[in-house]
């Protein structure tokens, strides 16, 4: 029986990238098939049905927040 290496819990530290537990629904068509980038240095979440964007944050977590008070 093997191993499985870097079999870790997920660790609140690390954002994942789809983050649709805190997330609310896309304010345009209410879609909740959301994704954040987080590649950029500037953070924002994303609709993937309609390609709307919210406000940029310097982190994961105020992109969410402002997302989420957008709506
Ligand atoms: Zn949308």
């Amino acid at each position: 029986m093997a191993r499985t290496v870097g079999d870790k819990p997920p660790s609140e530290s690390t954002p994942t990238i789809l983050l649709s537990g805190s997330l609310r629904p896309c304010p345009f068509c209410a879609s909740s098939d959301l994704w954040i980038s987080s590649d950029l240095e500037t953070k924002f979440v994303a609709c993937k049905k309609c390609a709307a964007f919210g406000p940029t944050a310097p982190t994961v977590t105020l992109a969410t927040e402002r997302w989420n008070k957008r709506s």
